[in-house]
């Protein structure tokens, strides 16, 4: 059953990949621009995030040094927009604080810790939860940490590949054992040239930025277009309320049993269209 499981992964994984090719993520000038923006975004939509961060960016404040040296009463008022902004401003104090304790104030020395100890680490500090941990470890430290959200979770369980009680761990291993097998293909692929980038912008894919060009591990490309091309699923079809199942990329991977009777067949206007 697991190696099914495996098996339907890494389909949607080429299925979504060439529909809609590279997603670009992290929208990012810097490692820690995306730290920033991995704590901004909890509990809030990306719109306010990059409200927030224009503001820091604007104060030129958008760098480790300037967290530091902010007086947390600022931080909050040019973090406003992202919501909870005394919870976020403190919780980036506080990572601030352990970057220094730690190692000097160094990404590079933190991102050179081993991927399981750093996760732990980060998961100590106040504000870390397993999503924000691993979008860290994934998108600025370039660590194989599959990122599982609340789109990759509905999904499976429409899918019926989870069940509603799967833990986050359980999902993340599931992702990270079905994805190997596609970065080792990759990575030949990418030694004879001939890796397949479609460049439509599609899914929720962003325009290319400094983090998003960086060259990485395949295994690390891999977790990172993946985890991209689910929101995209999330955003535009698999939505909480509804499921677009007739114009959604994934729809001849849904079980018959779960095809929605009341399917949604207007599909006049629906962004990312295939
Ligand atoms: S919209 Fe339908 S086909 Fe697409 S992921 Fe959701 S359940 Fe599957």
């Amino acid at each position: 059953m697991s190696e099914t499981k495996h098996e339907a992964i890494g389909a949607y994984y080429h299925t979504l990949f060439s529909a809609w090719g590279r997603q670009h993520w992290w929208p990012a000038q810097s490692r820690f621009e995306v730290i920033v923006g991995a704590y901004l975004t909890q509990n809030t939509t990306w719109t306010n995030v990059e409200r927030a961060l224009g503001n820091l960016r604007k104060a030129r404040l958008l760098t480790i040094r300037g967290v530091r040296r902010t007086p947390q009463s600022k931080l909050e008022q040019l973090i406003r927009p992202a919501g909870y902004f005394r919870q976020k401003a403190q919780r980036l104090k506080t990572f601030v604080s352990f970057l220094d304790e730690r190692y000097g104030g160094s990404l590079v020395r933190m991102f050179a810790r081993p991927t399981a100890e750093l996760r732990e680490e980060l998961l100590a500090l106040n504000g870390v939860g397993p999503e924000t941990a691993d979008s860290i470890l994934l998108y600025a430290g370039n660590h194989p940490s599959y990122v599982v959200d609340a789109y990759t979770r509905r999904i499976l369980e429409r899918h019926q590949i989870i069940s509603s009680a799967a833990s986050y761990d359980e999902i993340r291993q599931l992702f990270e054992q079905a994805l190997a097998a596609i970065a080792a293909n990759a990575q030949q692929s990418q030694a004879h040239g001939t890796v397949h980038l479609a460049t439509r912008p599609r899914g929720s894919s962003h325009p290319p930025s400094a983090v998003s060009e960086v060259t990485r591990p395949p295994v690390v490309q891999v977790f990172n277009e993946m985890h991209g091309l689910l929101v995209g699923v999330g955003k535009n079809y698999c939505l909480k309320s509804q499921m677009r199942c007739d114009a959604c990329p994934l729809r001849e991977f849904l079980p018959t049993s779960k095809i929605p009777e009341n399917r949604e067949l207007k599909i006049a206007g629906l962004k990312n269209v295939d």
